[in-house]
């Protein structure tokens, strides 16, 4: 049976892992639609290949140099942040949300609210608007299938109980480049250093999002709306080497665990495939090879931004969408070398002390929410910049 896939974020990591994996399994899939930001040539390279009905480019100047690459394909040319939410409305049977950041959470929330069901990397999305997201998902019947790694995990060991007999859910982290780096150190890296992730190959937001321990934080905010056990049953565990990637504890002690290499395939795989299992050219697990597993505490003295996340969704409402907007403009700011890696996490802090937003009653609220957190974030990056 072949099913309609449309891709959203077609020319990132995992966009691009998703198409590696479509391509060797051709005749399961229907490309139905292909997105990017700004990447005219390489969407339009994707489009030639995968024969999507349409191509979506974000940037809408970009929008002629789309269509003259695609003239006579028949595939249609669109852009602009409306033409994602169009292209999202589209009947097909899983969308896969791998853009990077709140852009796409518009789009994600066309595709839950049209009822399809979506395979989420996007966990700003989530992060942003997570009540939302899972309320529209249940009144529409449309299925989240979580691909950032973790989350898939744990959405595999919960097939092996109820969710309700669940003792603890155990998120585990790598701990990123610089687990072992003291404080003072951490003030001088650089961008380089902080994208170079020891275990996973990934986009640069999320990379510099695991050097400050961010990105657990977020997936701790991701967990709390996909998996409702009650935020203090989820809890995070540093495991350096990124072989089990997360846990199930259930009342009777039991323990469930799903391990694998370190290869986001793996992950995709399982919700592009789901109820079903798909082959992968991925490698298997050579567990001597791999010999030990370690765990340590994480040390929040160092990596205070999962402590930060825990609060602000402990608090609920918009602080989450503000937390998650402020983290987006400081990570831009720090690969743009204007500021400092600690001022990453000190600035977020900056943010959600600066004000307080009222309870978001829409998307339109978050997106308010988002836009004044940007702004007031942006105000602490001039002046760490001019200080
Ligand atoms: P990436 O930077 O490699 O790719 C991002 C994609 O989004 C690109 O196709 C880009 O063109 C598009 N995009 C960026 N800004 C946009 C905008 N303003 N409007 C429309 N499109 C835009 O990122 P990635 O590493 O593939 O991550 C994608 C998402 O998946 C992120 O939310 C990330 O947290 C999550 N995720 C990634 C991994 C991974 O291994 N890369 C693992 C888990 C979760
Ligand atoms: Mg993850």
């Amino acid at each position: 049976m072949t099913r309609r896939l449309s891709l959203f974020g077609a020319t990132g990591s995992v966009g691009q892992s998703t198409l590696d994996l479509v391509r060797r399994d051709g005749e399961s899939w229907r490309v139905t639609v292909l997105t990017a930001n700004r990447d005219v040539a390489e969407l339009a390279k994707l489009a030639h290949e995968f024969r999507p009905e349409v191509a979506v480019i974000a940037d809408e100047a970009r929008y002629p140099a789309l269509k003259a690459a695609l003239a006579g394909t028949g595939i249609e040319a669109a852009a602009g942040a409306d033409a994602l939410v169009e292209a999202a409305r589209r009947p097909a049977d899983l969308v896969m949300a791998a853009i990077v950041g709140t852009a796409g959470l518009a789009p994600t929330m066309a595709a839950l609210e049209a009822g399809t069901d979506v395979a989420l990397a996007n966990k700003e999305a989530l992060v942003s608007a997570g009540a939302l997201m899972t309320a529209t998902a249940r009144a529409s019947g449309a299925t989240i299938l979580p691909v950032d790694s973790e989350h898939n995990a744990i959405f595999q060991c919960l097939a092996g109980g109820r969710i309700e007999q669940v003792r603890r859910i155990i998120l585990t982290a790598s701990g990123g480049p610089f687990r072992t780096m003291t404080a003072e150190a951490m003030a001088h890296v650089t961008p380089a250093q902080a994208v170079a992730h020891p275990n996973w190959s990934m986009g640069a937001k999320i990379s510099v999002d695991s050097a400050t321990m961010m990105n657990k934080g977020l997936e701790l905010i991701e967990a709390h709306h996909l998996f409702p056990v009650g935020l203090d049953r989820i809890e995070i565990l540093v495991h350096p080497q990124s072989v089990i990637h997360s846990l199930v504890e259930y009342v009777d002690c039991s323990t469930l665990a799903q391990l694998g290499s370190p290869d986001m395939r793996i992950p995709i795989a399982s919700a592009l495939a789901w109820p079903q299992r798909m082959v992968t050219p991925c490698a298997p697990l050579d567990l001597p090879a791999i010999a030990r597993l370690d765990f340590e505490a994480p040390d929040e003295a160092r990596f205070p931004a999962t402590a930060l996340c825990r609060a602000a969704i402990a608090e609920g409402g918009a602080r989450p969408a503000q937390l998650n907007a402020a983290n987006e403009t400081a990570v831009a700011a720090f690969l743009g070398g204007r500021i400092a890696f600690p001022a990453i996490v000190d600035t977020v802090k900056r943010v959600l002390d600066a004000d307080a937003p009222a309870v978001p009653a829409s998307l339109q609220d978050i997106f308010s929410v988002d836009a004044a957190s940007r702004t007031t974030a942006q105000h602490f990056v001039d002046q760490l910049e001019h200080a």
